[in-house]
């Protein structure tokens, strides 16, 4: 696979006082993508892999949140505590808060080495949101992508992941169980469950996804953006169905037209 430095992600992670220590490639042809999909179907997998290829930056909103999860109660503001509340119980954050957090960080959907945005946007008001800010830096997303799995297999993907509480590497209690129960094969650092991976929260998101994200994939379709991807299979099948329906999706836009 040919792969780019891997981005550094602090400035999206940390805020715009924290600078990147990984320069930002400066690509000629930078890949700006979203990706769409319930949560479970393995968006986060899929983006780390595109990053890696493509040299992008992996910009999900939902690490944002777990980085200030894990900075001491004290150091959070009060709309970051209200946000990792909604987070806890599988529901969305409020509009105006991810809003807030992304006008923030503008500088890292405008970076030079592109953006694979994962888990934002969610709503329509988002999804507008997103459509000003590249408009406004004369910015073209290069697809949207909708991973689609059925609700019974999200739900068995969810309620088994388990997470490196050091490392970030997921696992899987049946489909790729640690070698040693709980503990991480990377760095050996103690496996978590993630609160919202919980049965409770798991239909809250479920039900959120549907009726707040799922709107989102006419709103692409309409603009000729959308590409929709089946997440049966292992994540490096998924990864190649993807890398070739964005490859012959910039081919035909490059294709001259015949007269
Ligand atoms: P994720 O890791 O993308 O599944 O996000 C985890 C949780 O963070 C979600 O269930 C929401 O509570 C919150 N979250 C992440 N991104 C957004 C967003 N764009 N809008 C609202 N809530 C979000």
């Amino acid at each position: 696979m040919d792969t780019q430095p891997k981005p550094d992600r602090a400035a999206w992670l940390y805020g715009p006082s924290v600078k990147c220590s990984v320069p930002a490639p400066e690509l000629t042809a930078p890949w700006r993508l979203v990706l769409l999909g319930a949560p479970g179907v393995g968006k986060g997998t899929q983006a780390q892999l595109l990053a890696q290829r493509f040299g992008a930056c992996h910009l999900s909103t939902g690490d944002v949140f777990r980085a200030a999860k894990s900075r001491r109660v004290s150091e959070q503001t009060s709309a970051m505590a209200v946000a990792l509340e909604a987070m806890r119980r599988g529901a969305l954050v409020s509009d105006w808060i991810v809003s807030d957090m992304i006008r923030e960080r503008i500088d890292c959907i405008a970076c030079t080495g592109g953006f694979i945005l994962d888990g934002f946007p969610r709503t329509m008001s988002q999804a507008k949101l997103l459509k000003q800010l590249t408009e406004q830096k004369n910015l073209a997303l290069d697809a949207a992508i909708n991973y689609e799995l059925p609700h019974d297999e999200i739900i068995a993907r969810l309620s088994g992941r388990r997470t490196c509480a050091s490392c970030k590497a997921i696992f899987h209690i049946l489909s790729k169980p640690p070698r040693v129960a709980g503990v991480c094969d990377e760095c050996g650092a103690r496996l978590n469950q993630r609160d919202d991976d919980r049965a409770e929260s798991i239909k809250v998101r479920l039900q959120e996804h549907d009726a707040k994200t799922e709107p989102l994939i006419s709103f692409y379709k309409e603009q000729g953006l959308l590409l929709t991807i089946c997440s049966i299979g292992s994540p490096d099948e998924i990864h190649a169905r993807t890398v070739h329906a964005l490859n012959a999706r910039r081919e035909s836009a490059l294709a001259p037209v015949a007269l």
